[in-house]
């Protein structure tokens, strides 16, 4: 099959993980017979130094009429880059907000997954480690609360600030289709995190996500209160297959379960909208301080190409060649500086990228 892809390296170590992931990707093409057509398009600082803009509309164009989207990472050094003291529209980061609201991504995937070979870096005592864990969480993107009205105003001499939180159903409807979708891949297990015991939201978000539930029924659906969601998530990893959750929300559980991995070089994500065009990236950012030694550890890219392997083109058999092929490199003891402890081999960005690219 043939698929146009269109590139986005960035800024920072973006184009260093993103040559990588293309790598395995090739391999993929040859070895299951597909045609990946690449595309590169500029965002973040490199396109506000050629063009202006953190992300021209011809590059725009080019995104929406591919397939899919590979990103590495927009930005330079926070505080101290040439691109830090401009306007919030003209910096690095505006393009990648800008993108996601164009391809009307709503949904977004990150991953937390530990690899037996990376226990040393979870931050959780082994007993509570048990078997590892394996889940995603699925954020709503553009609705809730970051999007709501918001104002600051004197009221009788006192100042006051209001930010207000609103979904509507079809808001939620479509976001929670999309989760459970994904759990039909997976273990088929939804937990679906709200605060239905406080706010009017939550509660049309558990009444509408049960709804959806009923188009799914190999699907086991749980709600959690996200207070209780936060506490799970140190005490019982474990437990989670597909978390569903509103935005804010999302937004602090994602990161919480990507530090229990204990590894930010290794977790790729995804976001979706409602076509199969989805943008994927790694969940980390374009890594200044390290950028153009050849160190930075290429497999969250190349895990993000795996899921748009998944998730965008339906190659299911692909994304698991690349996911056992990351496996395998590690159990062989081959590491990147990020994730390098005592006894193992440690390898550069180039040579992990060669070395996934032949195992697949
Ligand atoms: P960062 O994720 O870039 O780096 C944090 C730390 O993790 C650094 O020490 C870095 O060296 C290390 N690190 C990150 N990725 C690594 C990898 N693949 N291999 C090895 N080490 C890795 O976060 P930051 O320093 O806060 O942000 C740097 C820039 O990235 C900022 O401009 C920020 O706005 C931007 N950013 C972009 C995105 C994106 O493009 N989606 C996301 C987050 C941050």
């Amino acid at each position: 099959m043939n698929f146009n892809i269109a590139v986005i390296a960035g800024d920072g170590i973006g184009p260093e993980i993103v040559r990588e992931a293309r790598k395995v990707l090739e391999t993929i093409g040859i070895k299951f017979g597909h045609t990946f057509n690449y595309t590169d398009i500029l965002m973040g600082g490199c396109s506000i130094d050629a063009y202006g803009v953190p992300l021209s509309d011809e590059a725009l164009a080019i995104a929406k009429a591919s397939d899919s989207v590979l990103l590495g990472a927009v930005g330079g050094n926070v505080g101290n880059s040439k691109w830090y003291d401009v306007a919030p529209n003209l910096r690095p980061e505006a393009g990648l907000l800008k993108i996601r609201k164009e391809l009307e991504l709503f949904a977004n995937i990150r991953p937390a997954y530990l690899y037996d070979e990376l226990k040393d870096a979870c931050p959780l005592k082994n007993e509570i480690i048990g078997e590892g864990f394996d889940m995603v969480i699925m954020r709503e993107l553009t609705g809730g609360l970051y999007f709501g009205e918001r104002h600051t105003e004197k009221v009788d001499g006192v100042w006051k600030a209001t930010d207000i939180l609103t979904y509507d159903e079809n808001e939620i409807r479509r976001i929670a289709i999309k989760a459970f979708e994904i759990a039909m891949k997976r273990n088929k297990r939804v937990i679906s995190v709200d605060k239905a015991n406080v706010l009017d939201s939550s509660r049309l978000w558990r009444k509408v996500v049960k709804e959806v539930s009923i188009d799914y029924p190999e699907v086991t659906l749980a709600d959690m209160l996200v207070d209780n969601c936060a506490m799970q998530l140190v005490m019982n990893p474990g437990q989670f297959d597909v978390i569903l959750t509103e935005n804010m929300f999302g937004d602090i559980l994602s990161d919480e379960a990507s530090m229990v991995t204990g590894s930010i070089g290794m977790l790729s994500s995804a976001s979706l909208g409602k076509t199969k065009l989805g943008l994927y990236e790694p969940s980390h950012g374009s890594a200044p301080d390290i950028a153009g030694k050849n160190i930075a550890n290429p497999i969250a890219t190349i895990l993000s190409a795996a899921m748009m392997l998944r998730y965008s083109f339906d190659l299911d058999k692909e994304a698991d060649a690349v996911e056992a092929a990351v496996k395998q490199v590690l159990k062989e003891d081959y590491r990147t500086g990020d994730i390098m402890s005592e006894g193992m081999k440690k390898v550069s960005t180039t040579q992990m990228g060669d070395l996934v690219a032949e195992r697949v």
